[in-house]
């Protein structure tokens, strides 16, 4: 059975229903559990469990450094294409947003990971729109190889496919794959996503299973907070995680927890979900999930990331862009729009103007990947740049 079939059949409303009436007894009862359920997850994010925070966290605090050691895994985002075919209303690459893109070449992905290999990360997230002309699988393809030398581990967070259009990826040298839901709510999903292939929710559910398949060593997950009811989508990662870990149990699960952050289109989050209410939902994914990294990106203001580090995170980025060409200014001269798949050139007072491509959303952490890892050492904790070497699976 796969996790749709799952999905459709959990008692969703009710799970939620328990987060919002649970009281001081439902979340004592569920602390003094050693295996947590989905409904125990209901009760630790709960708005009463918000008075046990500091419990939650100590528990979680423990048990990170018993499963992770005092060890915070650093990664960066390398950003190949801001091309796209779909509309998500929440995302600056948006196909209708009139903005300034480009793909870069191989040889211009290179230099952008040797520019990040020269900060010290051996870690690469690989992210690109969907736009099968500009981002064809054989290009994807192409800038893992190049990459696979310089940099031991290798993710990709791309357009979804087929399991057998994954095989050459992996075969490249590709270890992980990140495949957020965005939300896990159909109705809010439908309309989020106005157009293009994404609007498939189940197929887009379905990935994680793909990929595992395809023999992705590394799989990601996770919801976009600021769409629908934080509670609800924090279920429902909590259930999709349970499904990969009894199912796709070969691979190493990792769980992100991004909050929507401003882009080009200026969407406004239709949720909110407090910096507490994030510290709490952190917690509560790592007592139910003791192994599962759990990572942070720079979407988050750096002193909340500075405290969530002793909490239960394993992986953050660091010094990121959301831009192809964000750490080289490679491509600039390539800039465009794109209208309807065509290319359209600059008009001459945007060249002037524009140096760079539009980014996918604005970072809220700005410090640069050596003053995040120094900070990692001041807290105590060992900042770590290699994830993986292929060498030891040999
Ligand atoms: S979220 Fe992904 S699929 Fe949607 S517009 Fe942005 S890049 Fe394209």
């Amino acid at each position: 059975m796969s996790f749709v079939a799952e999905f459709n059949s959990l008692p969703l409303a009710s799970l939620v229903k328990q987060s919002s009436n649970a009281g001081a007894s439902a979340v004592r009862e569920a602390l003094a559990k050693e295996r947590f359920s989905l409904s125990d997850v209901a009760h630790l994010i709960s708005p009463a469990a918000g008075e046990f925070l500091e419990t939650i966290g100590r528990r979680s605090q423990a048990l990170t450094q018993q499963r992770f050691g005092k060890v915070i895994r650093l990664f960066a985002p390398l950003y190949l294409s801001n091309e796209c075919i779909n509309n998500c209303k929440y995302c600056g690459f948006s196909r209708d947003n009139a903005i300034l893109r480009v793909t870069l070449s191989v040889e211009e992905v290179k230099r952008e990971a040797s520019a990040l290999a020269a900060q010290g990360f051996r870690n690469l997230l690989l992210v690109a729109g969907e736009h099968p002309k500009f981002v064809s699988n054989s290009y994807l393809r192409d800038c893992v190889a190049a990459l696979h030398a310089e940099i031991p581990s290798v993710s990709l967070e791309v357009g979804p496919m087929e399991t057998d259009e994954y095989g050459p990826l992996v075969a490249a040298g590709a270890d992980g794959l990140v495949v957020y839901q965005e939300t896990y709510d159909p109705a809010v999903y439908d309309d989020m996503h106005t157009a293009g292939p994404k609007r498939n929710f189940g197929w887009r559910m379905e990935t994680p299973e793909r990929a595992y398949a395809a023999g992705f060593r590394r799989i990601g997950i996770g919801a976009l907070y600021g769409l629908a009811d934080w509670r609800y989508e924090a279920i429902c990662v909590a259930a999709h995680a349970d499904y990969l870990l009894r199912n796709c149990w070969k691979a190493y699960l990792t769980i992100s927890l991004p909050r929507l952050r401003p882009c080009a289109g200026e969407f406004q989050p239709l949720t909110h979900m407090t910096d507490r209410e994030m510290v709490q939902l952190v917690c509560a994914f790592r007592l139910m999930f003791p192994d599962v990294g759990l990572v942070l990106s720079t979407r988050e203001p750096a002193r909340l990331r500075d405290g969530l580090i002793p909490l239960g995170i394993t992986l953050m980025s660091a010094g990121s862009h959301t831009e192809p060409g964000g750490y080289t200014g490679a491509g600039k001269e390539k800039l465009h729009h794109t209208e309807r798949g065509r290319i359209v050139e600059l008009g001459a007072s945007e060249t002037a103007v524009e140096t760079r491509a539009t980014e996918q959303f604005n970072i809220a952490d700005e410090r640069s990947a050596g003053e995040v890892a120094d900070h990692i050492r001041r807290l105590g904790y060992e900042p770590v740049w290699k994830d993986w070497d292929a060498a030891l699976t040999a």
